[in-house]
């Protein structure tokens, strides 16, 4: 059996099952109808393999089925489709804990583990309650840490107590590389275009640097500002086609990540689009096929795009 054939079959195999009490046999034969000839084997031998633990695995599972069970999130909600996903990490981004007695901390939390119970004394960037107000409504926002839950489950209800943050990821859902917690935003369930994700820690968006946004480590500053500053460059990063081109066109040009650059950089790829399109509608410089035709028109030399306001 060719390898198109069987790929084809593991991916129906996957749809059948949830189908009906139909013979899978039968129900793939009608799909696929090369299986009628090829399939009586190929069936046996799964069926053997699935019975038997001692037989090693002979096919490889649907790659539909491995696929779902790899997304870490569910499908977004009704209100957050067609926004970007903004995701948050939690210690030294949001808040910073510490297991020694503090003077002065926000909050105290509880965390018991196998032997005994810890207190864990918190305190909470500036700004962290407006930030997320604010991001909230532009984004779908979702915390992943490496810590484990038992710690952020009681920290989150505290410091998000009106449920600004949709989702909730935890130590494990982070990969192990090279010893390190790195959270890999292609399982998110989320188109890698529309992803966001601002850490302290490089290293945890390793797997996928032009989706990052770095800040730096919070401790104890009082007078730190950094998620206030943050906001502008959000507001534009909603405007962009795709996150990873925009970030990495600021690093391929030494730009700093500000609101500025990148609206400047959006419309450039905007001024290009529609030179592009004038190239392809008209030779005489008006963009005569939608509703922007009197407001962009080239220079006689056709080089520059102008526009007319
Ligand atoms: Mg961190």
């Amino acid at each position: 059996m060719n390898n198109t054939v069987q790929e084809k079959a593991d991916l129906e195999l996957a749809k059948i099952s949830d189908y009906s009490d139909e013979q899978p046999e039968n129900a793939l034969i009608q799909i696929i109808p090369e299986f009628q000839y090829k399939s009586r084997y190929y069936f046996f031998l799964k069926t053997i393999a699935a019975l038997c633990s001692c037989l090693p695995p002979i096919f490889k599972k649907s790659p539909a089925k491995n696929k779902e069970e790899n997304i870490l999130l569910p499908p977004r909600s009704i209100l957050s489709i067609g926004t970007k996903t903004l995701v948050l990490d939690l210690d030294e981004t949001l808040i910073h804990s510490s297991l020694k007695p503090a003077i002065y901390y926000d909050f105290m939390i509880n965390v018991d583990n196998q032997f005994k119970t810890h207190k864990v004394f918190i305190n909470i960037r500036p700004g962290v309650n407006e930030f997320l107000e604010k991001v909230s409504s532009l984004f779908e926002v979702i915390v992943f840490t490496a810590s484990i839950s038992k710690y952020a489950e009681p920290l989150l209800n505290k410091i998000d107590p009106n449920g600004y943050i949709k989702g909730r990821l935890f130590r494990d859902s982070c990969s192990i590389i090279n010893g390190n917690y790195v959270k890999d935003l292609s399982k998110l369930g989320r188109n890698l275009k529309d992803v966001i994700i601002i850490d302290n820690s490089p290293m945890s968006y390793s797997l996928q640097p032009y989706n990052g946004i770095p800040i730096i480590s919070w401790f104890d500053d009082k007078e730190d500002r950094e998620l206030e500053k943050l906001v502008p460059i959000l507001e534009e990063l909603t405007k962009v086609e795709d996150i990873r081109c925009t970030l990495k066109d600021l690093r391929a040009n030494k730009l700093k990540i500000s609101s500025e650059n990148i609206a400047n950089l959006n419309n450039q790829s905007f001024q290009q689009q529609i030179y592009i399109q004038k190239l392809s509608f008209d030779k005489k410089g008006l963009y005569n096929s939608s509703k922007r035709e009197t407001l962009f028109e080239f220079d006689d030399n056709e080089q520059n795009l102008q526009i007319n306001l």
